[in-house]
């Protein structure tokens, strides 16, 4: 059988089971059918992994060591997850049933329920006839959420900050981590930030939520910073803050009182928001860089900006967008655009980051195209504050911090 690499928009699936043969054999039916999958051994990773992605598919086993399966249930539920679940159990037919049921009660959807030992046909078959994902039209369509209860999450610190390591490719040591936040309401559930922060742009909202995102991790982070001096935390910067003059100002202040040096900071925008006010947004991180904070190009290759004009902006870093980065193994242009994007910042001087970078084979070809720096779920997804610090002990990325 030969493996499909995922497409941009492959599905994604979780595995939860505590036995190592278990997940590699669901790993590798689902890549098969080219829908990449990620697992988790206990139910703490498998409910931090469905905090920080939107899975299409979840095969739970129903028999981890340390707890019943059940719980993550009410997780993915929290979550507003829609991913739909595949039960697996040595149990009998009844236990799976009877799961399944309570799933369907929390509003949950059910592909259909696995014996053990994995009849890996049987799998295949649910996996091939999964109902059509709702997620990416979920944000679109769900209903307008009030300001007036963002304005109250954001005052109450109803929104979290998670960090995704960045390591280097090569010996896959921290070097950072970015800031990707979430609204953890009562009222709504777990609350990405694609439909909040636009809700905070439209609402005039986003000044304050960015203040708060800024000041609640720069506190997490300072202790992190004084074990480890170079490390760096990355906060994204809405398009409308690049029209704010006052920012600058307000980053110092935040600075400031957070106690963090200001070249410990990289504030990431992308290239649309730099282009939407040129002349504004060159004031703005002039007067930031002066300040000693660094600036970071987002999701960079995706906009159609002058080049030119882009890079004469005083940026430190350039992330190359996930795009190319997910297809370098089986389009061929993607590798010639990754090797020109690290001439371009080796010249300029930028320190260059691969956003998404899912598989080990990305990471050898990204780090043969003489990439240095990556992201992305291969070294971690985006990890709670306990998450990360769990993490600082076990991984090798980590080992450094120690
Ligand atoms: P972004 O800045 O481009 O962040 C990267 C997104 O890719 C994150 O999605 C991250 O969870 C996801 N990601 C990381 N590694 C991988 C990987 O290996 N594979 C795949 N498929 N995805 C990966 P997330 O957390 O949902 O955030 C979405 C966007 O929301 C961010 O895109 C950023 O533009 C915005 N955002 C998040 N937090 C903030 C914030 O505090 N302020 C502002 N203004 N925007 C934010
Ligand atoms: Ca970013
Ligand atoms: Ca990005």
């Amino acid at each position: 059988m030969t493996q499909e690499p995922p497409g941009p928009s492959a599905a994604r699936l979780l595995v939860v089971d505590d036995e190592a043969v278990q997940r590699l054999i669901v790993a590798r039916a689902a890549g098969t059918l080219g829908i990449a999958a990620d697992g988790a051994a206990t139910l703490a990773e498998a409910v931090e992994r469905v905090q920080a992605v939107a899975y299409d598919v979840v095969v739970l086993d129903l028999g981890l060591r340390d707890h019943d399966g059940i719980e993550l249930l009410r997780s993915l539920r929290e979550a507003g997850s829609d991913a739909v679940l595949v039960f697996v159990s040595g149990f009998d037919e009844r236990v799976r049933q009877a799961a399944a049921r309570l799933a369907a009660a929390l509003g949950l959807r059910v592909a259909g329920t696995l014996g053990k030992p994995l009849l890996v046909d049987r799998l295949l078959a649910l996996l091939r006839a999964l109902p059509e994902r709702t997620g990416a039209k979920r944000a679109e369509e769900a209903p307008d959420i009030d300001p007036a209860l963002l304005a109250a999450a954001i005052e109450n610190d109803e929104i979290i900050c998670l960090f995704q390591p960045k390591v280097t490719l090569q010996d896959r040591r921290l070097v950072g981590m970015e800031v990707l936040t979430r609204w953890r309401s009562p009222a709504l559930g777990l609350v990405r930030p694609d439909r909040f922060i636009p809700l905070a742009e439209r609402s005039g909202l986003i000044d304050r939520l960015t203040d708060r995102i800024m000041a609640q991790s720069l506190e997490l982070f300072r202790p992190w910073r004084q074990q480890r001096p170079e490390l760096t935390l990355a906060i994204n910067l809405s398009p409308i803050s690049l029209t704010d003059l006052t920012l600058p100002e307000r980053v110092s202040t935040v600075l400031a009182d957070s106690g963090v040096p200001p070249s410990a900071l990289v504030l990431e925008v992308t290239e649309g928001a730099v282009m939407a006010d040129y002349v504004a947004a060159a004031d703005i991180m002039t007067r930031l860089r002066i300040r000693g904070v660094k600036l970071s190009i987002d999701d960079f290759g995706t906009g159609h900006s002058s080049l030119l004009s882009l890079l004469r902006l005083p940026f430190s870093e350039l992330k190359i967008d996930q795009s190319f980065v997910r297809t370098c193994l089986h389009d061929p242009e993607a590798p010639k655009i990754i090797r020109a994007v690290v001439s371009l910042a080796r010249e300029l001087g930028l320190q260059l980051v691969a956003e998404g970078v899912e598989t080990e084979p990305v990471a050898e070809l990204l780090t043969r195209l003489g990439c240095a720096i990556g992201q992305g779920y291969l070294f971690a997804p985006p990890l709670s504050h306990a998450g990360l610090v769990e993490r600082l002990r076990a991984t090798v990325w980590a080992e450094a911090v120690r």
